[in-house]
């Protein structure tokens, strides 16, 4: 079996949170460690021993495919009243599962979020924590929920990439202008000069 199938079958047995808890940015970048730079089979600490047993079996050949569970599932809340609408927590979220603007109250979409906590330390006022969901009570993968983690997160990546060509796009705009600009003051201060010398001529 080659690398690239190998990673994606580990991929399979991760939790899609994202959450980096294995210090990796993502699940992806996990599995593809653990191939290429033989990275310890327990860092991903949401999934737990059993994740580390289903990696194993992959490392040694075996195909594995089983549903797992996390222990204990909780969602991001935010307490209304004290966010101060700062913005910070929607840019953490990996899933896109935070919704406000700037100087508005912020809300968790409890149906998107994962669970990652990586939102949970960013606040800057503590109006956040993770509660018991109301509607899903658990989180498990592969599953349906586990492939919209994934989905919402490289779509989130890939408008990230759009966001950061698009600036450096206008960046590089704004130097074609100032260089248009330069050109025009170039030439007018030319011809200003050169009609001051016809007119002493003249
Ligand atoms: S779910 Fe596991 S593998 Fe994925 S980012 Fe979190 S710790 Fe890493
Ligand atoms: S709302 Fe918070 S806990 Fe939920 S997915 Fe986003 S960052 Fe993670
Ligand atoms: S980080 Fe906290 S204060 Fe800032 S918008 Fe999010 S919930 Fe509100």
């Amino acid at each position: 079996m080659n690398d690239k199938s190998l990673v994606n079958q580990i991929i399979e047995v991760l939790p899609q949170l994202q959450c980096k808890k294995c210090e990796y940015p993502d699940c992806s970048s996990y599995a593809q460690s653990l191939i290429e730079k033989k990275e310890k089979t327990n860092k991903c600490e949401p999934g737990g021993l059993k994740t580390e047993n289903h990696i194993q079996e992959i490392l040694a050949g075996k195909t594995y495919r089983s549903t797992q569970q996390i222990k204990k599932y909780e969602v991001a809340d935010i307490v209304r009243e004290e966010c101060i609408g700062c913005t910070i927590c929607i840019k953490v979220c990996p899933v896109d599962a935070i919704v406000g603007a700037r100087h508005m109250i912020h809300k968790v979409l409890e149906h998107q979020c994962n669970g990652c906590e990586l939102c949970i330390e960013e606040c800057p006022v503590n109006c956040m924590s993770m509660i018991t969901p109301q509607e899903q009570n658990t989180w498990s993968w592969p599953s349906k929920q586990s492939e919209n983690s994934k989905e919402k997160y490289y779509q989130r990546l890939d408008r990230l990439d759009r966001i950061k060509k698009d600036k450096e796009l206008n960046r590089q705009r704004v130097l074609e202008d100032r260089d248009m600009d330069d050109y025009i003051q170039y030439a007018l201060d030319t011809e200003s000069k050169k009609h001051a010398k016809i007119k002493k001529y003249e």
